[in-house]
């Protein structure tokens, strides 16, 4: 891989201010070719613990930096990401297969989490209490939790990381994190820039390796860390939770989603298809917050599917590097197979194909950009996420029935809906049973406002104000016999 700054490429765990190596190894794949793109070597049980004792040790120091200090070092982070982007980019796209555009929108995106949060450091405030009795005084102070430990998913392979890092480091904490087998190389670059960032040895360490349910336990269950913050699935996050439990840490959760899109018969047809495009082609499909069901107004249903397929008929596939691309490839051969088997089962129930269907035969995960229409609660594809670039298509007749079927799901992370009607956007900000809700818009995540979900989309959330409190302990300081 051709790189500015060569630097950037490391292959092994990055741990206390130095990269460890170990005998065993495992391979990062290219979703687009199936090409090998190096060997990664793999972290040991043993250390794995040297990198949460590092995050112990170097918490004194790091809380011990006047918050001026700690946030211009994030800041010194920010922007050398923002300097090396095109060579993150370049890495994203090898190793996830995002096209490079979308891959640099995704690397500034978590950038701007690290330079948001280096201000929200110095805003980290605690509160004096009225006196309720002679001679006391009552005091709130906000303190850092500790170690934390984070896992992350393989589709957003920069930006999850960011997410986590920017409101821990903020908050006065040290992390170690590990990034998904299939994924690792834009973490360990990140991990290069914050040490060239002068973020010090120890608060911030990545660990990488194939043997995620051993390194997890570590993560979940080692009594010196005080936070797990998790993003994947909610199977794997169910687990993880129970692990947790063992020493009663905090945990932050952001699990899967089946978010709604729905399309009312008073909305703007052009911003609907737009913001359909982009909410559920982005990565591929390949997002927790991308549309899995589509609810359209039976008066606009036909115009609707229409235009739809003039626009996923000029979407080009191919390998991420390419220019023009706009879907690359989905991350391994098991989620064509997940998606294959969704679309099948969802025709053989009576579902239409107005455009794709099928795996694209060529070398690489690529699957035909594609809509089904008459898709129905009964079918598996309304009630599982699809996590690839198919458009489930349903007809609806009434506001209350479109509402009951959009919570009709165990997840509660995102959802839409495009209307002109104040008054349904405000019946629909309230009673849709999601952590968020987009009124005419396809894409709204944003560094100053709070991400996450509810039911079985997880808790706690990633973004401002709201972000660094999942960090922060409240601590009661009571003083009394004052004079
Ligand atoms: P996943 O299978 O749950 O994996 C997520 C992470 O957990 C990876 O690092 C994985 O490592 C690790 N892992 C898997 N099994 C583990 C175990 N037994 N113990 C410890 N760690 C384990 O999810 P994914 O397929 O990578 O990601 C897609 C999921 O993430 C979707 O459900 C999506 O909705 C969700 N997601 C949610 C958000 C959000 O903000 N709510 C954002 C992005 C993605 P390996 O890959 O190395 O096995």
């Amino acid at each position: 891989m051709q790189l500015n700054n060569p630097k950037l490429f490391n292959k092994s765990s990055f741990i206390n201010g130095q990269w460890l190596t170990s005998d065993e190894s495992f391979t990062v794949v290219n979703p687009a070719d199936e090409q090998n793109i190096c060997q990664i070597s793999e972290v040991t049980s043993e250390q794995v613990e040297q990198a949460v004792n590092s995050a112990y040790t170097a918490l004194s120091g790091w809380q011990a930096l006047t918050v001026d200090e700690r946030s211009e070092k994030m800041r010194r982070w920010y922007e050398l990401i923002v300097e090396n982007k095109d060579d993150l980019a370049k890495i994203m796209t090898a190793e996830q297969g995002k096209p490079l555009k979308e891959a640099s929108g995704e690397v500034l995106y978590g950038a701007k989490y690290i330079q948001w949060y280096s201000e929200e450091a110095k805003r980290i405030n605690g509160d004096v209490l009225p006196i309720n009795q002679k001679g006391r005084r009552a005091l709130v102070l906000k303190r850092p939790i500790g170690v934390v430990t984070a896992i992350t998913p393989w589709n957003f392979p920069g930006a999850m990381i960011l997410r986590k890092a920017s409101a821990a480091l903020a908050a006065g904490c040290c992390m170690v994190v590990k990034p998904s087998e299939l994924t690792p190389l834009s973490a360990l670059a990140l991990a290069q820039l914050s040490q060239e960032a002068g973020i010090p040895e120890g608060v911030f360490n990545v660990v990488v390796g194939s043997q995620s349910q051993a390194i997890g336990e570590i993560l979940t269950m080692h009594p010196k860390v005080a936070k797990f913050s998790f993003t994947g699935s909610t199977a794997v996050g169910k687990k993880l939770l129970h692990q947790c439990a063992s020493t009663v840490k905090k945990t932050s959760m952001e699990l899967g989603g089946n978010a709604p899109f729905i399309a009312f018969e008073d909305a703007d047809l052009e911003a609907v298809v737009k913001g359909a495009m982009g909410s559920k082609f982005r990565n591929a499909g390949q997002t927790c917050v991308c549309a899995n069901r589509i609810f359209v107004h039976a008066s606009i249903h036909e115009q609707f599917v229409t235009k739809l397929a003039e626009k996923v008929a000029e979407l080009k596939v191919g390998d991420g590097y390419l220019e023009g691309v706009e879907i690359g490839p989905l991350i391994e051969p098991k989620a064509i197979a997940k998606v294959e088997k969704l679309v099948k089962q969802a025709i053989e129930s009576g579902a239409r194909v107005v455009a794709g269907g099928e795996k694209i035969a060529s070398k690489g995960n690529f699957y035909q950009p594609t809509i089904l229409t008459g898709v129905t609660p009964e079918m598996d594809i309304f009630n599982t996420e699809i996590f690839g670039p198919v458009a489930a298509i349903i007809k609806f007749e009434s506001e209350e029935e479109v509402i009951r079927l959009a919570n009709q799901t165990e997840y509660g992370l995102c959802s839409y809906a495009y209307t002109q009607s104040l008054n349904r956007m405000w019946r629909l900000s309230e009673n849709l049973q999601f952590g968020m809700v987009g009124i005419n818009e396809g894409v709204l995540s944003n560094p100053a406002a709070p991400f996450g979900g509810i039911k079985e989309s997880g808790m706690g959330r990633e973004g401002g104000r709201w972000g660094i409190e999942d960090y922060l302990e409240t601590r009661y300081v009571c003083l009394g016999n004052v004079e």
